[in-house]
């Protein structure tokens, strides 16, 4: 589904991603994981064209989406991606947050888009929040919109950078249950994560990130209990 080919990303003199190569296949769940400004956000965002990529290529589904000839926006509407700050739109109620890129970007019309947009809201447990504004949500409930209305767009891959790092304690795990979910529907998704357990139990592979490098991919029982590399073990040291 995804094949990332020596990829590199510089900001100016700043090499942040120094050569991964890896893929995803399809149905995959993988949980980015390392220390922070190792390069995580950087990478997810280079999967999904947020940030064009200095060197290497990246196929989704066998298209160099890399390639100067593609079209960024088709790429992207393949791509769904859940931030750490939720990034609502504040001046929509919930299901119009749901509504508004399958209306705007592929013409789903009005009935149809409220109709999908609903069963996903029933799926993530906030059909009751429809017809709210997402200030009167709590930090959980404002996630799982998010990841309702990034799978309103019916994506083939799913990325999400830190879902559950703004939330209060208590509602991390309503967040991270509705992504087990999700794994369970044999959707592709790349996760960066410091919810150790939740990576563990779901992840079928954990992509170690340090300094820009891809330093273990391996799965999950072999990453926390036998990581490879000293670095790895370290990070685990203090982490866990
Ligand atoms: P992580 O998500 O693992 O914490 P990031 O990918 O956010 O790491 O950042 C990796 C490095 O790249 C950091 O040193 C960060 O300051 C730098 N960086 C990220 N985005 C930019 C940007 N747009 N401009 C300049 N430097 C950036
Ligand atoms: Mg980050």
């Amino acid at each position: 589904m995804i094949k990332v080919e020596n990829l590199h990303k510089s900001f100016g003199k700043l090499d942040v991603l120094k050569g991964i190569s890896t893929s995803i296949k399809q149905g995959e769940v993988v949980a980015i994981i390392g220390p922070s400004g190792s390069g995580k956000s950087t990478f997810l965002r280079c999967l999904n064209l947020l940030e064009e990529p200095t060197s290497g290529q990246v196929f989704i589904n066998g298209q160099n989406v890399t390639s100067k000839k593609v079209d960024i926006m088709k790429v992207r509407q393949g791509v769904g991606m859940v931030f750490q700050h939720f990034h609502l739109f504040p001046h929509m109620t919930v299901l119009k947050n749901l509504t508004y890129a399958p209306n705007k970007v592929k013409k789903v019309a009005g009935a149809e888009a409220e109709k999908q947009a609903m069963e996903l809201l029933e799926k993530v447990g906030l059909s009751a929040k429809a017809n709210e504004y997402p200030n009167r949500l709590s930090g959980g409930q404002k996630q799982r919109v998010a990841i309702a209305r990034a799978l309103a767009m019916s994506p083939e891959v799913m990325l999400f950078d830190e879902p559950t790092s703004a939330l209060d304690p208590e509602m991390v795990k309503e967040v991270l249950d509705v992504m087990k979910n999700l794994a369970e529907t044999g959707m592709t998704m790349a996760i960066v994560t410091h919810e150790m357990g939740f990576a563990r139990e779901v992840a079928d592979r954990v992509l170690f990130l340090d300094n820009g490098q891809l330093v273990e991919d391996s799965p999950p029982e072999e990453f926390f209990v036998n990581p490879k590399s000293t670095r790895a073990k370290e990070f685990l040291e203090k982490i866990l």
